[in-house]
Protein backbone atom coordinates (compact mmCIF):
# COMPACT_ATOMS: atom_id res chain seq x y z
CA UNK A 1 0.00 0.00 0.00
CA UNK A 2 1.17 3.20 -0.63
CA UNK A 3 1.36 6.11 2.16
CA UNK A 4 0.13 9.91 1.39
CA UNK A 5 1.05 12.71 2.75
CA UNK A 6 0.34 16.49 2.82
CA UNK A 7 3.17 18.49 2.00
CA UNK A 8 2.83 22.23 3.11
CA UNK A 9 5.54 22.82 0.27
CA UNK A 10 3.30 21.39 -2.88
CA UNK A 11 -0.03 22.17 -0.75
CA UNK A 12 -1.07 18.35 -1.98
CA UNK A 13 -1.32 15.03 -0.62
CA UNK A 14 1.84 12.81 -2.40
CA UNK A 15 3.08 9.71 -2.14
CA UNK A 16 5.76 9.03 -0.31
CA UNK A 17 8.89 8.24 -2.19
CA UNK A 18 11.81 7.87 0.34
CA UNK A 19 15.32 8.70 -1.12
CA UNK A 20 16.81 5.83 0.07
CA UNK A 21 14.56 2.64 -0.82
CA UNK A 22 13.13 1.18 2.21
CA UNK A 23 14.15 3.94 4.54
CA UNK A 24 13.05 7.22 5.23
CA UNK A 25 14.88 9.77 7.32
CA UNK A 26 12.35 11.65 9.42
CA UNK A 27 13.58 15.53 11.51
CA UNK A 28 11.67 16.32 13.69
CA UNK A 29 11.78 19.77 15.28
CA UNK A 30 11.94 18.78 19.49
CA UNK A 31 11.79 21.26 22.54
CA UNK A 32 12.97 24.33 23.46
CA UNK A 33 13.90 22.95 27.27
CA UNK A 34 13.34 26.29 29.49
CA UNK A 35 10.21 24.64 31.17
CA UNK A 36 8.13 22.25 30.68
CA UNK A 37 6.31 21.00 27.33
CA UNK A 38 2.12 21.18 27.95
CA UNK A 39 -0.16 18.64 26.40
CA UNK A 40 -0.30 21.01 23.13
CA UNK A 41 3.43 20.34 22.35
CA UNK A 42 2.66 16.59 22.99
CA UNK A 43 0.13 16.82 20.50
CA UNK A 44 2.56 17.60 17.97
CA UNK A 45 5.00 14.70 19.08
CA UNK A 46 1.99 11.90 19.09
CA UNK A 47 1.41 12.88 15.34
CA UNK A 48 5.08 12.20 14.65
CA UNK A 49 5.29 9.43 16.35
CA UNK A 50 2.01 8.14 14.64
CA UNK A 51 4.10 8.78 11.10
CA UNK A 52 6.99 7.00 12.19
CA UNK A 53 4.72 4.28 13.34
CA UNK A 54 2.90 3.90 10.18
CA UNK A 55 6.13 4.28 8.00
CA UNK A 56 7.18 1.11 10.32
CA UNK A 57 3.98 -0.17 9.50
CA UNK A 58 4.35 -0.22 6.03
CA UNK A 59 7.74 -1.71 5.72
CA UNK A 60 9.38 1.27 5.72
CA UNK A 61 12.41 1.77 7.61
CA UNK A 62 12.76 4.79 10.07
CA UNK A 63 15.39 7.16 10.91
CA UNK A 64 14.38 9.89 13.44
CA UNK A 65 16.76 12.79 14.45
CA UNK A 66 15.86 15.48 17.36
CA UNK A 67 16.53 18.31 18.54
CA UNK A 68 17.06 19.93 21.91
CA UNK A 69 17.18 23.80 21.91
CA UNK A 70 19.43 24.51 24.64
CA UNK A 71 20.52 27.81 23.69
CA UNK A 72 19.91 30.22 20.77
CA UNK A 73 15.80 30.67 21.17
CA UNK A 74 14.95 33.99 21.66
CA UNK A 75 11.86 35.14 23.31
CA UNK A 76 10.85 37.56 19.86
CA UNK A 77 11.00 35.83 16.51
CA UNK A 78 12.40 39.08 15.33
CA UNK A 79 15.77 37.45 16.71
CA UNK A 80 15.58 39.99 19.74
CA UNK A 81 15.38 39.61 23.34
CA UNK A 82 16.64 37.52 25.88
CA UNK A 83 17.65 33.90 25.47
CA UNK A 84 14.59 31.84 26.54
CA UNK A 85 17.47 29.49 28.65
CA UNK A 86 18.45 32.65 30.41
CA UNK A 87 14.74 33.47 31.10
CA UNK A 88 14.36 29.97 32.76
CA UNK A 89 17.68 29.99 34.29
CA UNK A 90 17.07 33.47 35.92
CA UNK A 91 13.17 32.58 37.03
CA UNK A 92 14.85 29.28 38.92
CA UNK A 93 18.39 30.66 40.68
CA UNK A 94 19.80 27.80 38.42
CA UNK A 95 22.71 27.84 35.80
CA UNK A 96 20.91 27.60 31.93
CA UNK A 97 23.07 24.33 31.66
CA UNK A 98 20.67 22.95 34.80
CA UNK A 99 17.92 24.47 33.24
CA UNK A 100 18.52 22.16 29.97
CA UNK A 101 19.29 19.33 31.93
CA UNK A 102 16.25 19.33 34.24
CA UNK A 103 13.75 20.11 31.69
CA UNK A 104 15.15 17.57 28.94
CA UNK A 105 14.66 15.22 31.78
CA UNK A 106 11.13 16.02 32.32
CA UNK A 107 10.20 16.54 28.49
CA UNK A 108 11.52 12.65 27.76
CA UNK A 109 9.45 11.18 31.00
CA UNK A 110 6.33 12.90 29.73
CA UNK A 111 7.37 11.60 26.21
CA UNK A 112 7.81 8.06 26.86
CA UNK A 113 4.55 7.97 29.19
CA UNK A 114 2.68 8.40 25.97
CA UNK A 115 4.22 5.67 24.54
CA UNK A 116 6.44 8.11 22.03
CA UNK A 117 9.25 6.04 20.21
CA UNK A 118 12.29 7.77 21.04
CA UNK A 119 14.57 9.32 18.23
CA UNK A 120 17.74 7.32 16.63
CA UNK A 121 19.44 10.99 17.30
CA UNK A 122 19.37 13.65 19.83
CA UNK A 123 21.03 16.82 19.71
CA UNK A 124 21.36 19.25 22.10
CA UNK A 125 21.68 22.79 19.91
CA UNK A 126 25.46 23.54 22.66
CA UNK A 127 26.73 20.12 21.08
CA UNK A 128 26.51 21.04 17.43
CA UNK A 129 28.08 24.48 17.48
CA UNK A 130 30.87 23.40 15.29
CA UNK A 131 29.05 22.30 12.59
CA UNK A 132 26.53 25.46 12.81
CA UNK A 133 29.66 27.55 12.51
CA UNK A 134 30.95 25.42 9.35
CA UNK A 135 27.63 26.03 8.16
CA UNK A 136 27.43 30.31 8.49
CA UNK A 137 30.82 30.23 6.95
CA UNK A 138 29.37 28.31 3.84
CA UNK A 139 26.86 30.93 3.49
CA UNK A 140 29.12 33.48 3.95
CA UNK A 141 31.63 31.86 1.82
CA UNK A 142 28.93 32.19 -0.80
CA UNK A 143 27.94 35.82 -0.21
CA UNK A 144 24.41 35.00 1.87
CA UNK A 145 25.59 36.90 4.71
CA UNK A 146 26.23 40.33 6.19
CA UNK A 147 27.55 41.86 9.55
CA UNK A 148 25.68 44.08 11.59
CA UNK A 149 26.42 45.35 14.98
CA UNK A 150 24.88 42.94 17.21
CA UNK A 151 25.36 39.87 14.38
CA UNK A 152 25.78 37.69 11.63
CA UNK A 153 22.44 37.72 9.27
CA UNK A 154 21.17 35.95 6.48
CA UNK A 155 20.56 38.15 3.77
CA UNK A 156 17.04 37.02 2.26
CA UNK A 157 16.80 38.96 -0.35
CA UNK A 158 19.68 37.25 -2.51
CA UNK A 159 17.52 33.89 -2.43
CA UNK A 160 15.26 34.56 -4.99
CA UNK A 161 12.34 31.34 -3.66
CA UNK A 162 13.05 33.01 -0.04
CA UNK A 163 9.04 31.99 1.83
CA UNK A 164 7.74 29.42 -0.52
CA UNK A 165 7.19 27.33 2.31
CA UNK A 166 4.46 30.11 3.87
CA UNK A 167 3.87 31.78 0.33
CA UNK A 168 4.48 34.70 -1.19
CA UNK A 169 1.66 36.64 -0.04
CA UNK A 170 2.29 35.48 3.47
CA UNK A 171 5.93 36.65 3.05
CA UNK A 172 4.41 40.07 1.83
CA UNK A 173 2.63 40.62 5.12
CA UNK A 174 5.27 39.91 7.09
CA UNK A 175 7.20 42.54 4.80
CA UNK A 176 4.56 45.27 5.47
CA UNK A 177 3.69 44.30 9.26
CA UNK A 178 7.55 44.35 10.17
CA UNK A 179 7.72 47.13 13.06
CA UNK A 180 9.70 49.70 12.07
CA UNK A 181 13.32 50.27 13.56
CA UNK A 182 13.28 46.68 15.32
CA UNK A 183 16.91 46.54 14.17
CA UNK A 184 17.24 49.08 11.85
CA UNK A 185 20.95 47.68 10.63
CA UNK A 186 18.74 44.80 8.96
CA UNK A 187 18.62 44.66 5.59
CA UNK A 188 15.09 42.78 4.91
CA UNK A 189 12.77 42.79 7.30
CA UNK A 190 12.92 38.77 6.76
CA UNK A 191 16.44 38.85 7.44
CA UNK A 192 17.41 36.53 10.26
CA UNK A 193 20.00 36.13 13.09
CA UNK A 194 22.70 32.87 12.23
CA UNK A 195 25.19 34.06 14.90
CA UNK A 196 24.48 36.34 17.93
CA UNK A 197 27.44 38.55 19.71
CA UNK A 198 27.61 38.43 23.53
CA UNK A 199 26.52 41.97 24.71
CA UNK A 200 29.80 44.60 24.11
CA UNK A 201 31.13 44.64 27.57
CA UNK A 202 28.65 41.63 28.63
CA UNK A 203 29.46 37.88 29.56
CA UNK A 204 26.43 35.56 28.58
CA UNK A 205 26.13 31.96 30.44
CA UNK A 206 26.61 30.39 27.21
CA UNK A 207 28.95 31.60 24.45
CA UNK A 208 30.98 30.34 22.26
CA UNK A 209 34.30 32.16 20.10
CA UNK A 210 33.61 32.22 15.91
CA UNK A 211 35.41 33.21 13.52
CA UNK A 212 32.77 36.73 13.61
CA UNK A 213 33.43 37.15 17.78
CA UNK A 214 32.28 35.65 21.09
CA UNK A 215 28.49 34.94 20.80
CA UNK A 216 25.88 31.77 20.12
CA UNK A 217 24.23 30.60 17.68
CA UNK A 218 20.82 32.02 15.89
CA UNK A 219 17.75 29.39 16.67
CA UNK A 220 16.82 28.22 13.16
CA UNK A 221 20.62 27.43 12.04
CA UNK A 222 20.49 24.50 14.58
CA UNK A 223 18.18 22.27 13.53
CA UNK A 224 19.51 22.46 9.35
CA UNK A 225 22.93 21.75 10.56
CA UNK A 226 21.82 18.76 12.88
CA UNK A 227 19.74 17.55 9.86
CA UNK A 228 22.23 17.60 7.35
CA UNK A 229 25.07 16.03 9.48
CA UNK A 230 22.70 12.59 10.42
CA UNK A 231 20.46 12.50 7.29
CA UNK A 232 22.33 14.15 4.30
CA UNK A 233 21.80 17.29 2.65
CA UNK A 234 18.24 16.45 1.12
CA UNK A 235 15.97 14.74 3.72
CA UNK A 236 12.78 12.94 2.61
CA UNK A 237 10.62 14.54 6.13
CA UNK A 238 10.79 17.08 7.78
CA UNK A 239 8.29 17.81 10.45
CA UNK A 240 6.75 20.37 13.45
CA UNK A 241 4.00 22.37 14.70
CA UNK A 242 1.98 24.79 12.17
CA UNK A 243 3.65 27.38 14.37
CA UNK A 244 6.88 26.81 12.65
CA UNK A 245 5.79 27.41 8.85
CA UNK A 246 6.23 31.14 8.77
CA UNK A 247 9.70 31.94 10.13
CA UNK A 248 11.53 28.89 11.36
CA UNK A 249 10.89 26.69 8.92
CA UNK A 250 11.19 28.99 6.14
CA UNK A 251 13.95 30.00 7.33
CA UNK A 252 15.77 26.45 7.34
CA UNK A 253 15.15 25.56 4.25
CA UNK A 254 16.77 29.23 2.88
CA UNK A 255 20.02 29.04 5.00
CA UNK A 256 20.31 25.35 4.13
CA UNK A 257 19.47 25.55 -0.03
CA UNK A 258 21.40 28.69 -0.19
CA UNK A 259 24.27 26.55 1.27
CA UNK A 260 24.22 22.98 -0.37
CA UNK A 261 21.91 24.18 -4.00
CA UNK A 262 19.66 21.62 -3.34
CA UNK A 263 16.29 21.03 -2.10
CA UNK A 264 16.60 20.35 1.95
CA UNK A 265 13.32 18.06 2.62
CA UNK A 266 11.23 16.76 0.39
CA UNK A 267 8.65 16.43 2.14
CA UNK A 268 7.16 19.15 4.95
CA UNK A 269 4.39 18.11 7.55
CA UNK A 270 3.14 19.93 9.94
CA UNK A 271 0.71 19.51 12.84
CA UNK A 272 -2.00 21.96 13.79
CA UNK A 273 -2.67 23.30 17.42
CA UNK A 274 -4.20 21.85 20.16
CA UNK A 275 -6.40 24.82 21.71
CA UNK A 276 -8.33 25.30 25.46
CA UNK A 277 -11.56 25.60 25.17
CA UNK A 278 -12.08 28.81 26.97
CA UNK A 279 -8.47 30.58 27.11
CA UNK A 280 -7.84 29.66 23.15
CA UNK A 281 -4.29 28.87 22.51
CA UNK A 282 -2.09 26.80 25.16
CA UNK A 283 1.25 28.47 25.44
CA UNK A 284 4.28 27.57 26.82
CA UNK A 285 5.16 31.86 27.27
CA UNK A 286 1.36 31.87 28.87
CA UNK A 287 2.69 30.50 32.12
CA UNK A 288 -0.59 28.04 32.88
CA UNK A 289 -0.54 25.17 31.15
CA UNK A 290 -1.29 21.35 31.72
CA UNK A 291 1.69 18.64 31.14
CA UNK A 292 1.49 15.10 30.99
CA UNK A 293 2.98 14.22 34.42
CA UNK A 294 -0.17 16.27 35.56
CA UNK A 295 -2.56 14.30 34.34
CA UNK A 296 -2.43 11.11 36.55
CA UNK A 297 -3.02 13.65 39.52
CA UNK A 298 -6.39 14.53 38.00
CA UNK A 299 -7.38 10.72 37.56
CA UNK A 300 -6.31 10.46 33.82
CA UNK A 301 -3.84 7.86 32.46
CA UNK A 302 -1.21 9.50 29.85
CA UNK A 303 -2.45 7.39 27.56
CA UNK A 304 -6.19 8.54 27.68
CA UNK A 305 -4.85 11.88 25.99
CA UNK A 306 -2.47 10.07 23.63
CA UNK A 307 -6.05 8.47 22.73
CA UNK A 308 -7.80 11.91 22.74
CA UNK A 309 -4.84 12.97 20.16
CA UNK A 310 -6.46 10.25 18.00
CA UNK A 311 -10.10 11.98 18.13
CA UNK A 312 -9.08 14.81 15.43
CA UNK A 313 -6.95 14.57 12.07
CA UNK A 314 -3.43 16.24 12.68
CA UNK A 315 -3.99 18.73 10.62
CA UNK A 316 -7.13 20.04 12.30
CA UNK A 317 -7.15 22.40 15.05
CA UNK A 318 -8.13 19.78 18.43
CA UNK A 319 -9.88 21.85 21.37
CA UNK A 320 -9.27 20.26 25.06
CA UNK A 321 -12.23 19.74 27.66
CA UNK A 322 -12.07 17.87 30.34
CA UNK A 323 -15.43 16.38 29.54
CA UNK A 324 -13.76 14.99 26.04
CA UNK A 325 -10.95 13.50 28.30
CA UNK A 326 -13.24 11.73 30.14
CA UNK A 327 -15.16 10.39 27.35
CA UNK A 328 -11.46 9.60 25.60
CA UNK A 329 -10.40 7.54 29.39
CA UNK A 330 -14.03 5.62 29.08
CA UNK A 331 -13.11 4.51 25.57
CA UNK A 332 -9.85 3.40 26.07
CA UNK A 333 -10.73 1.79 29.24
CA UNK A 334 -13.42 -0.25 27.25
CA UNK A 335 -11.14 -0.85 24.79
CA UNK A 336 -8.76 -2.73 26.56
CA UNK A 337 -11.25 -4.40 28.26
CA UNK A 338 -12.89 -5.55 25.32
CA UNK A 339 -9.14 -6.58 24.43
CA UNK A 340 -8.76 -8.46 27.73
CA UNK A 341 -12.39 -10.74 27.72
CA UNK A 342 -10.94 -11.63 23.98
CA UNK A 343 -7.61 -12.73 25.28
CA UNK A 344 -9.45 -14.41 27.95
CA UNK A 345 -12.02 -16.29 25.69
CA UNK A 346 -9.21 -17.29 23.28
CA UNK A 347 -6.37 -18.19 26.27
CA UNK A 348 -9.86 -20.87 26.94
CA UNK A 349 -10.57 -22.43 23.73
CA UNK A 350 -9.55 -22.29 19.84
CA UNK A 351 -6.54 -21.38 18.10
CA UNK A 352 -3.58 -18.39 18.84
CA UNK A 353 -4.19 -15.23 16.78
CA UNK A 354 -2.90 -15.26 13.05
CA UNK A 355 0.15 -13.62 12.74
CA UNK A 356 -1.68 -11.77 9.63
CA UNK A 357 -5.35 -9.89 9.17
CA UNK A 358 -6.84 -9.83 6.02
CA UNK A 359 -10.54 -8.71 6.94
CA UNK A 360 -12.36 -5.52 5.29
CA UNK A 361 -12.08 -4.13 8.44
CA UNK A 362 -8.13 -3.96 8.58
CA UNK A 363 -8.21 -3.35 5.12
CA UNK A 364 -10.22 0.23 6.08
CA UNK A 365 -7.49 0.35 9.02
CA UNK A 366 -4.33 0.48 7.08
CA UNK A 367 -6.21 2.60 3.67
CA UNK A 368 -7.07 5.44 6.90
CA UNK A 369 -3.46 5.40 8.09
CA UNK A 370 -2.69 5.63 3.91
CA UNK A 371 -4.66 8.60 3.60
CA UNK A 372 -2.09 11.15 5.46
CA UNK A 373 -2.35 9.59 8.82
CA UNK A 374 -5.96 9.96 9.11
CA UNK A 375 -5.53 7.92 13.04
CA UNK A 376 -9.94 9.14 13.27
CA UNK A 377 -11.42 6.66 11.17
CA UNK A 378 -8.15 4.04 11.43
CA UNK A 379 -9.26 4.11 14.99
CA UNK A 380 -12.94 3.67 13.85
CA UNK A 381 -12.25 0.67 11.74
CA UNK A 382 -10.65 -0.66 15.09
CA UNK A 383 -13.85 -0.14 16.69
CA UNK A 384 -16.19 -1.37 13.99
CA UNK A 385 -13.81 -4.85 13.65
CA UNK A 386 -13.71 -5.55 17.59
CA UNK A 387 -17.71 -4.61 17.69
CA UNK A 388 -18.28 -7.43 14.26
CA UNK A 389 -20.15 -10.33 15.13
CA UNK A 390 -19.00 -12.21 12.05
CA UNK A 391 -15.12 -11.96 13.08
CA UNK A 392 -13.48 -14.66 15.32
CA UNK A 393 -11.86 -13.50 18.69
CA UNK A 394 -8.67 -14.74 17.24
CA UNK A 395 -8.93 -12.55 13.93
CA UNK A 396 -10.00 -9.25 16.23
CA UNK A 397 -6.90 -10.22 18.50
CA UNK A 398 -5.05 -10.06 15.31
CA UNK A 399 -5.98 -6.87 14.71
CA UNK A 400 -5.73 -5.39 17.54
CA UNK A 401 -2.27 -6.75 18.08
CA UNK A 402 -0.96 -5.00 14.42
CA UNK A 403 -3.85 -1.66 14.81
CA UNK A 404 -1.53 -1.45 18.42
CA UNK A 405 2.10 -1.23 16.77
CA UNK A 406 0.83 2.01 15.59
CA UNK A 407 -1.79 3.60 18.16
CA UNK A 408 0.32 2.03 20.92
CA UNK A 409 -2.59 2.02 23.52
CA UNK A 410 -1.11 -0.80 24.97
CA UNK A 411 -4.34 -2.54 24.44
CA UNK A 412 -2.73 -6.24 24.86
CA UNK A 413 -1.00 -5.44 28.45
CA UNK A 414 -3.48 -7.35 30.93
CA UNK A 415 -5.35 -4.74 33.01
CA UNK A 416 -3.82 -5.07 36.99
CA UNK A 417 -6.29 -7.63 38.68
CA UNK A 418 -9.39 -6.17 40.55
CA UNK A 419 -7.87 -4.83 44.45
CA UNK A 420 -10.33 -4.19 47.08
CA UNK A 421 -10.22 -0.49 48.01
CA UNK A 422 -10.42 0.36 51.83
CA UNK A 423 -13.42 1.12 53.28
CA UNK A 424 -12.26 4.57 54.22
CA UNK A 425 -11.31 5.34 50.82
CA UNK A 426 -14.46 3.82 49.21
CA UNK A 427 -16.24 5.91 51.32
CA UNK A 428 -14.39 9.07 49.92
CA UNK A 429 -14.78 7.78 46.27
CA UNK A 430 -18.83 7.40 47.11
CA UNK A 431 -18.57 10.99 48.82
CA UNK A 432 -16.92 12.73 45.74
CA UNK A 433 -19.16 10.57 43.55
CA UNK A 434 -22.13 12.28 44.85
CA UNK A 435 -20.77 15.81 45.33
CA UNK A 436 -19.99 15.25 41.49
CA UNK A 437 -23.87 14.50 40.93
CA UNK A 438 -24.80 17.46 42.85
CA UNK A 439 -22.74 19.45 40.68
CA UNK A 440 -20.84 20.28 43.27
CA UNK A 441 -16.90 20.54 41.27
CA UNK A 442 -14.78 22.05 43.60
CA UNK A 443 -16.15 19.75 46.44
CA UNK A 444 -15.60 16.81 44.46
CA UNK A 445 -12.23 18.02 42.44
CA UNK A 446 -10.76 18.49 46.04
CA UNK A 447 -11.70 14.89 47.02
CA UNK A 448 -10.06 13.10 44.00
CA UNK A 449 -7.02 15.09 44.83
CA UNK A 450 -7.30 13.66 48.15
CA UNK A 451 -7.57 10.44 47.28
CA UNK A 452 -4.85 10.96 44.81
CA UNK A 453 -2.56 12.02 48.03
CA UNK A 454 -3.75 8.24 49.25
CA UNK A 455 -2.59 6.88 45.82
CA UNK A 456 -6.12 6.40 44.39
CA UNK A 457 -6.90 7.95 41.00
CA UNK A 458 -10.67 8.15 40.07
CA UNK A 459 -12.65 8.36 36.79
CA UNK A 460 -15.82 9.44 35.75
CA UNK A 461 -17.54 7.03 33.49
CA UNK A 462 -21.39 7.17 33.10
CA UNK A 463 -21.76 4.29 35.05
CA UNK A 464 -20.19 6.18 37.80
CA UNK A 465 -16.75 6.51 39.09
CA UNK A 466 -13.77 4.32 38.43
CA UNK A 467 -10.49 3.85 40.74
CA UNK A 468 -7.31 2.69 40.12
CA UNK A 469 -4.38 2.34 42.74
CA UNK A 470 -1.62 4.81 41.29
P1 LIG B 1 8.71 24.46 21.40
O1 LIG B 1 9.26 23.72 22.57
O2 LIG B 1 7.94 25.68 21.79
O3 LIG B 1 9.78 24.77 20.38
O4 LIG B 1 7.64 23.52 20.70
C1 LIG B 1 7.82 22.14 20.50
C2 LIG B 1 6.85 21.63 19.46
O5 LIG B 1 5.48 21.81 19.87
C3 LIG B 1 6.94 22.35 18.11
O6 LIG B 1 6.84 21.40 17.05
C4 LIG B 1 5.75 23.29 18.12
O7 LIG B 1 5.33 23.58 16.81
C5 LIG B 1 4.73 22.45 18.86
N1 LIG B 1 3.63 23.21 19.53
C6 LIG B 1 3.72 24.36 20.25
N2 LIG B 1 2.50 24.71 20.76
C7 LIG B 1 1.61 23.75 20.35
C8 LIG B 1 0.19 23.53 20.54
N3 LIG B 1 -0.56 24.35 21.26
N4 LIG B 1 -0.38 22.44 19.93
C9 LIG B 1 0.38 21.59 19.19
N5 LIG B 1 1.72 21.74 19.00
C10 LIG B 1 2.33 22.79 19.56
ZN1 LIG C 1 13.64 23.19 13.87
Amino acid sequence: MKLRLYNSLTREKEIFKPIKDGEAGIYTCGPTVYTYAHIGNMRTYVFEDILARSLKLFGCGVKRVMNITDVGHLVSDADEGEDKMEVGARREGKSARDIAKFYTEAFFKDYKALNCLMPDALCPATEYIKEMTELVLALEKKGFTYRTGDGIYFDTSKLPDYGKLAGKSHIEGIKEGARVGVNAEKRNPCDFALWKFSPPGGKRQMEWPSPWGTGFPGWHIECSAMAMKHLGETIDIHCGGEDHVAIHHTNEIAQSEAATGKPFANYWLHGRFLVMGDSGKMAKSAGEFLTVSMLPEKGYAPLAYRYYCFLTHYRKQLEFTWEALDASARALTALRELTARLMDELSKKGPPPPAEVNSAGFLKFTEALADDLNIPQALAALWGAVRNPALSPAEKLAFIRIADEVLALDLMKTPAPALELAPELMALVREREAARKNRDFKKSDELRKALFEKGVAVEDTPAGSRWKLV
